[in-house]
């Protein structure tokens, strides 16, 4: 077959804050990022709400897939390039995996694919395979190509090597996106030697391995990725802003499906409201769409949608206890479920309990759905072995799943005593404020 992968008659760098340089010499890498729906992700946000907690998580995922697309890039042209178990024939379509491996991100995704039951990894699929430019673009490898990407993404590929690169529990997306939301949130944690893991990072047969030197570059990684979840991605005021998100959302179906009367009609949201969302109104959603109607909502008749609109666009969040989903726990929010109807506060909007949970390290356990594949060692001596069994720090992390709940309610509610002072007085003792 003819090589169509033509190159860039100069080499492309884009300045990055995280990896100093970008740099893009394949043609075909230029032209997808100038396709539509990979400019879209300039206008959604890498970490959702985290932006009302730490003011300089702005960054979108545009940066982040760049970061990815860097990373997979060097390991590839400086460490694994004339490696033995290493095909360079595949460079190209890991380096497209590794762009493209968020195209199909929403708006305030996480929130997003909660309430309206979507998966951003179907829409990767749809945008890689149907009719859009980021098809046709792909397509000129080869009619094949766009199903391989594809593949790669969905972690289906035959390669397994490829896909361990895209995702395993130590790949290049976690790689950048700890390093990048530590820079952007300004935070302490979540920085760890890359450059000393790729130079340790070794093709064999179907997986990437770590040399056992590079161990404790690896359980630093591992660490800050444990502290990066607690201290940021679970942080208790972003997820008010989430809660508060994810209520406006819930709010806005409602009253499409009461047929109220919007003085701003949801048009952008129809079809996602009536479960027949297509890949067209899809891509059209961004965060600044999002934005818009919160913005004007806040002049909505509904006090509900008005309200909670106000709250999100002028950060007036809910407050937060902890809550522990007990039998006791459990009869004293049924008690307060029923406090807040008798105080006028709607508790299917105003009361509700969120939970966060991560997973820090975890070995493959047959027979149990496995998310991402572990990391393996290269001993001195050529056995390769799992790392929670030569990493103590590892090992004491492994397969500890650690859960977190709150109880979120907007407290200055519960402070205005002009009405049902006893019974809003009656819900703070309950929640101990
Ligand atoms: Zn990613």
């Amino acid at each position: 077959m003819e090589q169509s992968n033509k190159k860039l008659s100069e080499e492309k760098v884009f300045k990055d804050p995280v990896h100093r340089y970008i740099h893009v010499r394949d043609k075909l890498i230029w032209d997808l990022i100038a396709t539509k729906e990979f400019q879209r992700l300039r206008r959604i946000r890498q970490l959702g709400t985290t932006y009302v907690t730490f003011h300089g998580a702005e960054h979108s995922r545009f940066n982040h897939s760049l970061g990815v697309y860097e990373i997979i890039r060097r390991i590839i042209d400086d460490v694994f390039k004339e490696r033995p178990h290493w095909d360079d024939n595949e460079r190209l379509l890991c380096l497209c995996a590794a762009l493209l491996h968020d195209l199909g991100h929403g708006p305030f995704s996480h929130s997003f694919e909660k309430v309206f039951h979507l998966d951003h990894e179907e829409f990767t699929q749809s945008i890689i395979l149907g009719d859009t430019e980021v098809n046709s673009v792909l397509r000129r490898e080869g009619e094949e190509f766009p199903k391989k990407v594809a593949e790669v993404i969905a972690k289906t590929y035959k390669n397994k090597l490829v896909v361990s690169l895209i995702s395993s529990q130590i790949d290049a997306d976690r790689m950048d996106y700890l390093q990048r939301d530590a820079y952007y949130t300004g935070v302490s944690y979540g920085h760890f030697d890359m450059e000393r893991i790729l130079r340790v990072m070794r093709p064999l047969e179907d997986q990437v391995v770590i040399k056992s030197s590079g161990m404790h570059a690896v359980e630093d990684y591992i660490m800050s990725r444990y502290q990066m979840y607690w201290q940021v991605y679970f942080h208790p005021v972003s997820r008010s802003a989430e809660v508060i998100l994810t209520k406006i959302l819930h709010r806005a179906k409602q009253l499409h499906e009461e047929k109220y009367a919007f003085a701003t009609e949801p048009s952008h949201f129809y079809s996602i409201f009536e479960g027949n969302v297509t890949l067209e109104d899809y891509i059209k959603l961004d965060e600044s769409i999002i934005l818009y109607y919160f913005q004007v909502w806040q002049d909505e008749i509904d006090p509900i949608l008005s309200d909670l609109c106000r709250r999100f666009i002028d950060r007036n969040l809910f407050k937060f206890v902890e809550f522990n989903p007990s039998n006791e726990q459990m009869m004293k929010l049924m008690e307060l479920t029923s406090l807040f109807k008798k105080a006028g506060i709607d508790p299917a909007y105003y009361l509700v309990v969120d939970s966060s949970s991560d997973l820090p390290y975890d070995f493959y356990r047959p027979g149990e759905e496995e998310e991402r594949l572990p990391i393996h060692l290269q001993m001195p001596n050529g056995d390769v072995r799992e790392l929670s069994r030569q990493s103590e720090i590892v090992d004491a992390i492994s397969g500890k799943r650690r859960t977190d709940h709150k109880l979120y309610f907007p407290q200055d509610l519960l402070e205005d005593e002009t009405t049902k002072k006893a019974i809003k007085k009656k819900i703070k003792e309950l929640l101990e404020i």
